[in-house]
């Protein structure tokens, strides 16, 4: 895939901040380099990106797609009052490829999996 300057920076961002950041906080970070850029190009560059492995795309319930610079698969611990996203900081011993064995009609495609939980910050404003 041609790299266009609009997405190696965009993908830099993403690779360089480990925030799991929304679209529009991608957007944010860009403008610093190229002030011209418009939301729509950004939300179509991560989609280009998530669609050719190069990203991944996390798509948590009710909330706002969140982009991930890592493409291969691991665990993720999401926040369920913020909705903020982090990396398991060490993955437990899952074998991937058998949970995709499973015996079933359906053609699957991947595997996703998410830890759910309350943050440090919201625990503390909830205390
Ligand atoms: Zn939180
Ligand atoms: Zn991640």
């Amino acid at each position: 895939m041609r790299l266009t300057k609009q997405r190696k920076i965009i993908l830099e961002k993403l690779r360089h901040s480990r925030s799991h950041p929304t679209a529009v906080q991608v957007y944010d970070q860009v403008r610093s380099e190229l002030p011209n850029i418009s939301l729509g190009t950004v939300y179509r560059n991560l989609d280009i990106l998530s669609k050719e492995g190069i990203i991944s795309k996390i798509e948590t319930c009710g909330d706002q797609k969140r982009f991930d610079g890592i493409p291969d698969p691991h665990l993720h611990i999401i926040c369920s009052c913020c909705g903020k996203v982090q990396d398991a900081p060490k993955e437990p011993d899952i074998d991937m490829d058998q949970l995709t064995r499973v015996e079933t009609d359906f053609k699957i495609t991947g595997v996703r999996l998410e830890l759910l939980g309350v943050c440090p910050e919201c625990n503390q404003e909830n205390n």
